[in-house]
């Protein structure tokens, strides 16, 4: 437990520096930092640049060292005696979207939030991680190891920005990834994505579904020739269904399937539009032969999104179960692609899960190609840091919660002794229908009052492991 005297210190800074905090996030997120095409010294192009030269000018105006690992990411340095501990968040940023009752790019302060994308995934953690620095320089408690906050671009679309920076420089000796929610995400599953491609079938014209790879699709559509079919008997059974829409313009049935849609990593209460889709191809009897053998396969595939199907299946004691979400139904040259996502367990392996769906695939005529295969990370929970970190945020703020692990990826996989700390309050309540307001949605707010807490979480923390690691 921090004495008194060093908490109130701690608490003053915070506030005294509350409208520079605000305003560093607010800098940030003017910023459009999406991936766009690579340029000299921009490998994920021009946004992410531009929010690495502002970052990085914002740690050297507070007086630290900076470095610009060929802006892959930058890095700020608190120098100490030995051994590293790293701060990480990222600068670059998921697609705007639609839905947004402010410009996202605006920083708009609403009620207590920085509003805009970006501002909670992951510029508000930035902005924490420095201001946690710059509190510890300022408190002028000696400490053992360096400081080093590093802040990528290439978060949400690879993460290959830390494989870069870890391939020419010295691993920290602990990182703590500031992009997830409080307590401790000490695992997270291996993630494994993929394409079952297969022949369209005899009747369908057109067909596809989803609008991201990791999210449970909520609508999937066909368009199929019913010619020599009762076409009344279709209609009635698509009026019968739950979720089907269904209307036939000459020979051509147009029908649509709702599903309920939820984050891949959690697709418990889900229902997958894409599968819903086929079994009612199925069912109606617009799929015939091998057709109709390879959509009921799929169907199931989609259905059973423990992996049941395609004889994946697992779960671990440290991560869970293995989840298989079909997120994508789309047309390609070489026929339909479904995109499967999914997260497996960390004692599991990507390419044995690979081998078994690609044989699973050849029995029923399809095939399936590896798009990605990113092994998770696992810390034990009885890990001294781990501990620490938890103990640390108890004593701050009277939450008993447990450390957790999840399906969901932070860079805390591309490191070695890493874990994803914050700076997420996990009893906060979006003033928000669901849907907006959190990170990837419309209206993506950070609430100003749990990112000054973060920071105050953050460095008692980073005085704790100091002693510990
Ligand atoms: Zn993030």
């Amino acid at each position: 437990m921090l004495d008194q005297k060093l908490q109130e210190q701690i608490d003053s800074f915070v506030e005294k520096n509350r409208n520079q905090i605000v305003e560093t996030v607010r800098a940030l997120v003017q910023i459009d930092s999406l991936r766009g095409e690579p340029l000299p010294g921009a490998p994920y192009g021009a946004g992410p640049r531009r929010a690495l030269d502002r970052a990085l000018a914002i740690c050297k105006e507070q007086g630290l060292s900076v470095a610009d690992h060929e802006g892959y990411c930058g890095s700020a340095v608190l120098p100490g005696q030995e051994g590293e501990i790293a701060l990480a968040a990222h600068l670059d940023i998921v697609p705007v979207g639609e839905g947004w009752s402010v410009d996202p790019f605006s920083a708009t302060l609403r009620d207590g939030y920085i509003v805009g994308r970006g501002a909670r995934d992951n510029k508000g953690a930035f902005a924490a991680d420095l201001y946690a620095m710059l509190c510890l320089r300022e408190l002028g408690v000696p400490l053992r190891h360096s400081l080093r906050l590093i802040m990528g671009c290439n978060e949400e679309t690879g993460m290959k920005d830390m494989e870069y920076y870890l391939s020419k420089n010295k691993a920290p000796d602990f990182t703590l990834v500031t992009d997830c929610s409080f307590p401790v995400c000490h695992g997270e599953k291996g993630g494994f994505s993929g394409d079952i491609i297969f022949p369209k079938p005899a009747r369908v014209r057109r067909a596809g579904g989803g609008v991201a790879r990791n999210i449970v699709p909520a609508q999937a559509s066909a368009e199929v020739d019913c010619q020599g079919l009762d076409k009344e008997r279709i209609l009635a059974l698509a009026g019968e269904a739950e979720g089907i829409c269904a209307k036939m313009e000459g020979d051509t049935l147009t029908v649509s399937a709702e599903g309920i849609s939820f984050h891949a990593a959690f697709p418990e209460g889900s229902k997958n539009a894409i599968g819903h889709l086929l079994r009612f191809l199925c069912g109606a009897g617009l799929l015939e032969g091998e057709d109709f053998e390879r959509g009921r396969f799929l169907a199931d595939t989609l259905e059973h999104y423990y992996g049941e199907t395609l004889g994946i299946a697992c779960a671990d004691a440290q991560t869970g179960k293995l989840t298989c979400v079909g997120g994508l139904l789309f047309e390609e040259n070489d026929g339909l692609h479904l995109n499967l996502d999914i997260r497996y367990p960390v004692t599991a392996s990507g390419g044995e899960i690979g081998k078994k769906i690609a044989a699973a695939c050849k029995e029923h005529g399809c095939s399936f190609v590896v798009t990605k295969d990113d092994a998770g990370t696992y810390v034990p929970a009885e890990h001294p840091a781990v501990q620490t970190l938890c103990r640390v945020y108890r004593e701050l703020t009277g939450s008993e919660r447990a450390p957790y692990t999840m399906g969901g990826g932070t860079y805390a996989r591309k490191f070695p002794n890493a874990v994803a700390f914050g700076p997420g309050d996990p009893e906060e309540k979006l003033p928000y229908e669901p849907g907006r307001g959190d990170a990837h949605q419309p209206d993506e707010s950070q609430n100003i009052g749990i990112l000054l807490r973060s920071i105050k979480i953050y460095v008692a923390a980073i005085l704790e492991l100091d002693k510990i690691l």
